[in-house]
């Protein structure tokens, strides 16, 4: 049977051994395509007792010569990709409309079924790559391969898609009043100019709000951060992907919060990550990093999905006196309670409003050692630092004031005075998210060829 699918495509005209041997390339684990088919011809030429003639190359007219050039379309890819730096690579090709149309006419005079064997591309794909693979010493990877060539056979040319590269680390912010991703300033859309009036002779003149910045603060941790990545890896652009964040105002000390750069075309992949983080600490006294690390695309969404828990630091004032017992008391009762916060009016009114709930693991205050003012006992005192460990979401300004009753129970109200929060830092994210680190990258692959 198999024979009669061999015979009825080689009666169609000039054939070579790929061609043929593609209607049947589910068969006979171990051999090429190429091999298969020159296998059928031997096998027909000796049952039918005929003069054996080995196939064509180039006037074959499924693929139109397109089989015999595998080595022209790798060192045409490895052309293409120049100077960039992969490990992990995956070919694609765009086939010829009438190539495509020839396979499947050639499977008519076979008599075999529309999708017998396999489709030209498929098998380019994977003889290109094999051969991409040896000249490079990289690895295939169908799922998120560090370069993409795709093989336009009509153009005779090599598209390169280079993917983006990942740096998995953790940031601490020194400093207040540094967001964690560039702001664009609201009053100018982010351009840095506005409209002089008329009494001042019109015309452009830098943004008032921002002082011609276009963002609304001077400092991010992204600024400090993506640009050095970008600049390290000879990349496009860079993107900051941070595990939530933490308020304009609050320092981020600690362990610090994961993060992942993303960027986008890198020329460089295999950085030195010991000389990135000097080219960031270089850039800022604001922001230090520590445990960079090369990771995967898989590692953006599990930073992003990194519900933490966070310890927080408060330094809070009280409108009245309190005693040390008092705060200890205090402090004690909201542990392991189940707190209850409306949506804070702190929050974009956009938000939905809406009660939820969340846990304090861990609360411990300490009144200021030097704050006595308007108290007669030396055990009593107007402010405090209080240090909460909290479930991820746990709203703490509002735990500690009460946000006018929307959150209970809370400090404010377990005291009987008003809290007022002058400082939040934050001292540590817990919850390591497990990188998927581009181990292959520090593999010595060494080079075939
Ligand atoms: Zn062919
Ligand atoms: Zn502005």
């Amino acid at each position: 049977m198999i024979l009669d699918a061999a015979r009825g495509a080689l009666a169609s005209g000039p054939l070579c051994d790929p061609c043929l041997g593609r209607l049947v390339a589910d068969r006979s684990f171990g051999l090429t395509n190429e091999g298969r088919g020159s296998a059928l011809r031997t096998a027909v030429a000796l049952a039918d007792d005929e003069s054996f003639e080995a196939g064509p190359e180039d006037d074959c007219w499924v693929c139109e010569g397109q089989c015999s050039r595998y080595d022209t379309w790798a060192d045409r890819a490895v052309d293409a990709l120049g100077d960039v730096d992969f490990a992990t690579y995956q070919v694609g090709t765009r086939a010829p409309p009438l190539i495509e149309e020839n396979d499947s006419l050639l499977r008519v005079e076979a008599g075999l079924p529309e999708d017998a064997g396999e489709p030209f591309k498929s098998e380019y794909n994977r003889e290109v790559g094999k051969r991409l693979g040896m000249r490079t010493g990289t690895d295939v990877d169908f799922e998120r391969p560090d370069v993409l060539c795709l093989l336009e056979i009509e153009r005779e040319t090599v598209d390169v898609q280079v993917n983006p590269a990942f740096v998995y680390g953790r940031y601490r912010k020194l400093e207040r009043d540094v967001s964690q991703t560039e702001w664009p300033c609201s009053a100018c859309g982010g351009t840095g100019k506005e409209l002089a009036p008329k009494s001042e002779g019109g015309g452009e003149r830098p943004c008032t709000e921002c002082g011609g910045s276009g963002y609304r603060y001077d400092h991010s941790v992204e600024t400090s951060i993506a640009p050095a990545a970008r600049e390290a890896m000879d990349g496009s652009e860079a993107l900051f992907h941070g595990a939530g964040r933490e308020d304009v105002d609050a320092k981020m000390l600690g362990t610090g919060r994961p993060f992942v750069v993303e960027v986008k075309h890198p020329r460089v992949r295999r950085v030195d990550l010991a000389d990135l983080e000097a080219a960031i600490d270089d850039r800022t006294d604001r922001v230090e990093v520590e445990g960079l690390r090369l990771a995967t695309h898989a590692m953006v969404e599990r930073v992003k999905e990194l519900d933490a828990s966070k310890t927080y630091r408060l330094g809070v004032r009280f409108a009245d006196p309190v005693r040390r017992a008092d705060l200890e008391a205090a402090c004690e009762a909201l542990v392991g309670e189940t707190i209850s916060q409306r949506t804070p009016r702190r929050v974009d009114h956009r938000r939905a409003d809406l009660v939820r709930t969340r846990e304090a693991y861990a609360v411990c205050g300490t009144l200021g050692e030097d704050e006595r003012e308007g108290s007669d006992e030396p055990e009593a005192g107007k402010r405090a630092t209080i240090e909460v460990h909290g479930a991820g979401g746990l709203y703490v300004k509002e735990l500690a004031h009460g946000d006018d009753g929307r959150t209970e129970p809370s400090l404010a109200d377990l005291l009987g005075t008003a809290v007022e929060v002058e400082t939040l830092d934050v001292l540590a994210v817990t919850g390591e998210a497990e990188p998927f680190e581009r181990a292959e990258y520090f593999l010595d692959h060494g080079t075939e060829n």
